[in-house]
Parts: C-alpha cells; sequence; structure tokens
C-alpha cells in the first residue's frame, strides 16, 4: 500500500515537472495576438549571410520606425555546389536567439506568423504585395510586383507558403527615417496590415546609425555550445581570428579597385573607411584582396603584439595554413575547420582575442561590429588601425 502511494506521488511530482518544464515553450507559441500596429515581412533576397545580416539590422530598424512588428524571416543559405542544389531557410532562431530583439522591438518570426496570425488575419487571396513602381516594371503587366520571379523570391515565398494576390505600387519615396510620415499617411495599418516587400526594406551596407543593432544579435544558445566546444578542444588563448575572403568571386570583384571604377565606398568599406564620404580614408587592393605577403605581415604582428598561442582561420577558399605556420615558425597552432555552417566560423571569429578580418567583406563586418560591441579589438588586411591613415606604429 505505501509503495503504491509513493509511486503514485513519484508520478504526480514527474507530471508536475513535465508540466512545469514544457510550460516555457507553451507561453512563447501561444501566446501570439495580433498586432494593431501592424507588420513588416520582406525576403532576405539579396546576397548571402553578410548582405542579409546588414539587411537585417536596417529592416530591424524600419519596423520601429513605423512600429510595426516585425516578421523576422529566415536566413536563406544557397547550396550553388551541393546537391540538391535547392536554398536551405534556417530559421532565425537556429542560429541567433529570437527573444533578445525584443529587447528592442517587437517581433514575431515569420514561420509563427504564418502559422499562427495569418490563417486569420492576413487569408488567402488578401494577400498584397508592395512595391516600387520600378521594380513592377518588370512584370508583364508592369503593375505586379515580382514577388516570386525567379531564385531565391519564388522558393523563398513557397517555403512560407505565400502566393500574393494583387499589388500596391509605390514611388517617391525610401526606407530612410526622412520619409516616416510619409510612409505612416500612405499605408496606415489599417487599411494597410501587413507590408510585404520583395526586398529588404534597408540599404545596403548597413547606415551607421544601425550598426549598433547588432547587439541585440545574439548567439542562440546551441551556436554557443558548438562554438565553444570548437575554441575549447582546438585553440589555446589568446588567440587570433583572421578572415580570408580570397576566392575567385572575390578577385573578381576586388578588380573594380584596380580598374578606378570604384571608390573609397566599395560594398562593406565604410566600416573601416568610415562611413562618410567626403573624408572617407582611401581603398587599397590589399584591404579588399590581401596578397600572402599581407597576410604575413598583418598575422605575424597581431601574433607578435597578442603574443597569440593559436591562430584561427576562416575563409571562403584556400586557407594557407601550411604558409602561416611556416613564417610563424610553427610555435603557434594555426587551426581552420571546414564548418558545416558559415556560423561556426563567425562564433569562432567574434570569441578571439584579436580579430583581423576583411574590411571590404559584409562577412567580415558581422564579426567587426558583434566584437565592438563587446569591447573586442579588430584590425583589417590593409589597415591596422581602422580609420587611421598608414598606421606606422611601433610594436
Ligand atoms: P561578402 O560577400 O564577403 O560581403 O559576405 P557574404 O556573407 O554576403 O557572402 C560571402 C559568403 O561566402 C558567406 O556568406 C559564406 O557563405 C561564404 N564565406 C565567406 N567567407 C567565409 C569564411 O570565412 N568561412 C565560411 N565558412 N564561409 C565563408
Ligand atoms: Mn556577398
Amino acid at each position: 500500500m505505501a509503495v503504491k502511494k509513493q509511486a503514485r506521488h513519484a508520478l504526480k511530482l514527474t507530471s508536475l515537472l513535465l508540466a512545469f518544464l514544457l510550460q516555457p515553450c507553451r507561453t512563447f507559441a501561444e501566446e501570439l495576438t495580433w498586432d494593431q500596429n501592424g507588420y513588416v515581412l520582406y525576403c532576405p533576397c539579396m546576397g548571402r549571410f553578410g548582405n542579409q545580416a546588414d539587411h537585417f539590422l536596417g529592416s530591424l530598424a524600419f519596423a520601429k520606425m513605423l512600429n510595426r512588428t516585425l516578421a523576422v524571416p529566415p536566413w536563406i543559405v544557397y547550396r550553388h555546389h551541393t546537391p540538391p542544389y535547392t536554398n536551405v531557410h534556417v530559421p532565425y532562431g537556429e542560429f541567433f536567439q529570437l527573444e533578445a530583439l525584443s529587447a528592442y522591438h517587437r517581433v514575431v518570426s515569420l514561420e509563427d506568423f504564418m502559422e499562427k496570425l495569418a490563417p486569420e488575419y492576413w487569408p488567402l487571396r488578401q494577400r498584397r504585395a508592395y512595391c516600387f513602381e520600378t521594380a513592377a516594371q518588370r512584370s508583364a503587366d508592369k503593375k505586379s510586383c515580382p514577388m516570386k520571379d525567379g531564385n531565391p523570391f519564388g522558393p523563398f515565398w513557397d517555403y512560407v507558403g505565400v502566393d500574393f494576390d494583387t499589388s500596391v505600387l509605390f514611388a517617391g519615396i525610401s526606407f530612410s527615417s526622412h520619409h516616416q510620415p510619409q510612409w505612416m499617411k500612405k499605408f496606415p495599418p489599417s487599411e494597410h496590415p501587413v507590408l510585404a516587400l520583395p526586398g529588404a526594406p534597408a540599404q545596403f551596407p548597413v547606415i551607421e546609425e544601425h550598426v549598433g543593432l547588432q547587439r541585440y544579435v545574439v548567439w542562440s544558445d546551441k551556436m554557443v555550445e558548438e562554438g565553444e566546444k570548437h575554441i575549447a578542444t582546438l585553440l589555446l588563448r589568446p588567440y587570433i581570428g583572421i578572415h580570408l575572403r580570397i576566392g575567385v568571386d572575390w578577385q573578381n570583384a576586388c578588380k573594380m579597385l584596380k580598374s578606378g571604377e570604384a571608390g573609397p565606398h566599395f560594398m562593406a568599406s565604410p566600416q573601416c573607411v568610415g562611413h562618410n564620404r567626403q573624408t572617407a580614408l582611401p581603398l587599397t587592393m590589399n584591404m579588399c584582396l590581401p596578397d600572402l605577403t599581407e597576410i604575413r605581415r598583418a598575422v605575424k604582428l597581431w601574433t607578435k603584439r597578442t603574443s597569440a598561442r593559436s591562430v584561427y582561420i576562416a575563409t571562403d577558399s584556400e586557407s594557407h595554413s601550411r604558409e602561416i605556420e611556416k613564417f610563424l615558425k610553427g610555435k603557434v597552432k594555426v587551426v581552420s575547420l571546414e564548418p558545416d555552417s558559415a556560423q561556426t566560423d563567425l562564433y569562432i571569429l567574434g570569441r578571439a582575442d584579436h580579430f583581423i578580418g576583411n574590411c571590404v567583406s559584409s562577412f567580415s563586418a558581422f564579426v567587426k561590429r558583434e566584437r565592438d560591441i563587446g569591447h573586442l579589438p579588430s584590425s583589417f588586411f590593409g589597415m591596422d588601425r581602422p580609420g587611421k591613415l598608414n598606421p606606422k606604429e611601433e610594436l
């Protein structure tokens, strides 16, 4: 009898404990109520991760400016070289904490929006697309937003499960805060509850005003765990992290510098030459595409300065780990992974004792922003002290 009672008691405790453990996900998922102030939806349809991240910060600011909830899209990961070659859509929360964004502004994942809110509040056959008149010019009838034309547009909205029924065109308005009143007036949430856009309502690269929003982009527990495991098992502190963006696509892009087609502002370069065009520092070839001589110079300099015991190389191409090992005379451990996801590289670079990035790369820019928030030091190939010209400091 006593045993039975004890068993029942234990069972009750277990179910209580289970109910308690299940509580957080239940409340987070079920408490979704419709926001009368409306929503912003967009496809992160330009570029790979670095570009999408820049666009994300601007879009977050845009949603806040209009006081609409941001439906946070998944990351689009391209598989140009691996079967089945179709894009992967990775929910924001896989890499970063969705909840951490709430400290800045109201958000919901696009997946939750579609599953829990859209069926009732954004029903089929009432889904309007919003775009610039100039974008609609490309469509057959010149009046439709090209929401699902081509890759990644079609696959993205298919993943979300959306077809658009009508289009609303606009012109003479931009995503900048100058136009806030026009947006509010043109599209009051009562008549336009869901602003669904073909691309991010933001500039690339991210404008200076929005760089600090990086603080709300916080790694997910899963990513922290994985990243820390690699750091603990492979690296010895202090370690420097370097980003070698040197693949063929990049070599071609950097050719524009040689031919003089690009000014100091070229892709992510405002992060090191300065955001102001008038006062921007020159952008050199070494900053865009460091050769082995520059890689050696910068890595030796920072290894010495930080007394680094290891070097972590993240790259889109060759790691040059042999050469680097050699010029460090075998005294420093040189590590590179071939991670399944680029985010693992980003995480490890973000935690380094010193980071040497590529000024023109938005992939590097992600790391630089994150480190700036945490007051961790960074430099670039071709520029040891970002924002300062020709640093000729003593060791
Ligand atoms: P950007 O082109 O350098 O401005 O940055 P993007 O992120 O837009 O595009 C570069 C893409 O190349 C990344 O998203 C990655 O997929 C890949 N890539 C570039 N550098 C690295 C790297 O160091 N490690 C890994 N794993 N992937 C990289
Ligand atoms: Mn790119």
